[in-house]
């Protein structure tokens, strides 16, 4: 998990849909061999329910107690443990029988990573005429490097302030309105327009309002630089997480080309009332100008320059894929993939008791041995599914869903081939829950695959239960949504049975703040595995009825990634 950075957002679900009809078999199927339809309105199919008895408590609990060991070191990308991370995961897979699904026909998909430390200067200067306004590192201004070299330089740029820098052609809104920015600094502000709930999902953040949606807006604008203005409910987190977040080394993807800034910045609210009140301008009236269609770009008649020297430095990771190919000859070209990270924080800063070992049991040992779990449960079912079933241990999610993002930039299948990604990221070692929390619910059809397997143990789907965390862009899922995939992430319950009401949430909280990304997240005996074989069990059999359905999932009409998906379908089918 990756809990920094979160976006204060809330959750409105919409009405739901019906769904297509899950797969139920057609003549022609019949005769291809399809066997019988899976009837998901009454129990789970007999097949699917036996092969479903294989995820067991040992069968999790042996892959998390493995994983979280200290000889597996936290499993720190780029780093010998890493390495044996991916050795465990290859042969599990082998050993169940699965095929390599990598790019060059391995189980890995081997990528680069590069680290970037900026040092930063300790003031920012602005000139209007022959008087300069200088902020302070830290306190007002938090600034990291745009390019992968061992400078960023602004030199006498002029600021422009571009309201919410958005272009969403579904809202007819654009920020922009084709005025040339290339070579400016672009003040921001954050979030995305939240007063009308037919604009931008009202107080629900969507990708538009987040700070990195607003840096690539700015790049391909042409701008050197963005400065994203802090206020603490337009970010849900105060400036201190800022701060801690931008600082020390920043990892990303070695840059394939595309526009990239110089420096990518941020100020405290305070800050930006100065730098536009030096401008001779209000902060207040400006952001409301923002408010409407018709928002056009402000020159502040204030220019800029700021360099700074940055250390790189380079490391090799990789993904590791298995599949299970599919029985339709006509659908076995498109895939379900489940997705967990295997990375975790590896050794770092001792703990007050001297441990060094960040072993990220729950964080993400447990995702990953019910994948693992899932596969097993896959290879076991007498009549394959139609659709081939991808299993996808990312890796590098903790320091900004980088494996997820490298392969959704080389996916092995066309975005438009995969049905739908679903993502396990740290399970329920508490017990059992008369619910699933489903991250995306309200989003795409899979809500309605998942409601309806839910039902059949009993249970309700209900949405993110910390809406003001906005886990839906804070975790693997979200990079295959940003190619159109359907996408979803299955998050533990809340409401345990035998427990009073809040006693979920509690754990859950005492968790973070115990021992989230602490050398104390640490497989322990006591865990209660019940919870989690539901859990696994429900998104076993969703990714089988959707590998099974005649139809691929699709979003919600009027989802932010409709449109993409559009694309990407179009992409893929026969001219
Ligand atoms: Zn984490």
């Amino acid at each position: 998990m990756m809990r920094t950075m979160a976006g204060g957002q809330m959750i409105r679900t919409r009405s739901k849909r019906v769904l297509q009809c899950m797969g139920a078999c057609s003549a022609l199927l019949i005769l291809a061999g399809c066997q019988r339809p899976l009837d998901w309105n009454g129990q789970p199919p007999h097949d699917a329910e036996e092969a479903a008895e294989r995820i067991t408590a040992a069968r999790l609990s042996g892959h998390i107690e493995t994983l979280a060991g200290d000889e597996y070191e936290g499993r720190g990308p780029a780093t010998a443990a890493d390495l044996r991370t991916q050795q465990y995961l290859s042969d599990q897979l082998a050993g169940m029988g699965l095929e390599p699904a990598g790019p060059d026909g391995s189980w890995l998909q081997e990528f680069g990573v590069i680290g970037i430390t900026a040092d930063v200067p300790k003031h920012w200067s602005f000139q209007r005429g022959a008087e300069t306004l200088t902020l302070n590192h830290w306190d007002q201004f938090i600034a990291s490097s745009g390019v992968q070299r061992t400078t960023s330089s602004i030199d006498r740029a002029e600021v422009v302030f571009v309201g919410y820098g958005i272009d969403a052609p579904e809202y007819a809104w654009n920020d922009y309105k084709g005025q040339d920015l290339s070579g400016k600094v672009l003040l921001i502000v954050n979030n995305d327009p939240d007063w009308d709930p037919e604009l931008f999902e009202g107080k629900k953040r969507l990708y538009y309002g987040r700070w990195d949606y607003k840096y690539a807006m700015a790049a391909r604008q042409g701008a050197v630089g963005a400065i994203i203005i802090h206020t603490v409910p337009s970010a849900g987190y105060p400036w201190q997480v800022v701060q801690t977040s931008w600082s020390g080394k920043q990892f990303e993807l070695p840059s394939e080309g595309g526009a990239r800034l110089e420096i990518a910045a941020w100020v405290t609210e305070d800050s930006a009332a100065d730098l536009v009140r030096f401008a001779g301008r209000d902060l207040a009236e400006l952001v409301e100008s923002a408010k409407s269609r018709d928002f056009q770009p402000v020159s502040l008649g204030v220019t800029t320059s700021l360099t700074f020297e940055n250390q790189l430095t380079q490391a090799r990771t990789a993904n590791v894929i298995g599949r299970l190919r599919g029985s339709d000859p006509a659908l076995r070209d498109e895939a379900v993939i489940y997705t967990a990270h295997h990375d975790h924080l590896g050794i770092g800063t001792p703990d007050a008791s001297g441990d060094r070992i960040y072993n990220g049991a729950l964080d993400n040992a447990t995702g990953v041995a019910l994948v693992l779990a899932i596969a097993d449960a896959f290879r076991a079912l007498p009549i394959a599914h139609r659709r081939s079933i991808l299993f996808l241990f990312v890796a590098v999610e903790e320091q900004g869903l980088l494996g997820s993002e490298y392969y959704a930039a080389h996916p092995t299948y066309p975005p438009g081939k995969i049905a739908a990604n679903l993502n396990f990221d740290g399970g329920n070692i508490w017990g059992k829950t008369r619910d699933i929390t489903f991250i995306g619910l309200g989003k795409s059809s899979i809500d309605a695959v998942v409601e309806r397997i839910a039902a059949t143990q009993g249970r309700v789907v209900k949405p993110d239960q910390f809406p003001d965390r906005g886990y839906y862009y804070r975790s693997d899922q979200f990079n295959f949504a940003k190619i159109g995939v359907p996408a979803a992430f299955f998050d533990t319950g809340s409401d345990f049975i035998g427990r009073p009401a809040g006693w979920g949430k509690q754990q859950v909280e005492l968790y973070e703040e115990v021992r989230y990304h602490q050398p104390s997240d640490e497989f322990d005996e006591s865990w209660n595995f019940e919870g989690m074989i539901d859990d696994a069990r429900l998104g076993f059999w969703a990714g089988l009825a959707i590998g099974n359905a005649d139809a691929m999932p699709s979003w919600l009409p009027g989802d932010e990634f409709e449109a993409v998906r559009k694309a990407a379908l179009e992409a893929v089918s026969a001219p």
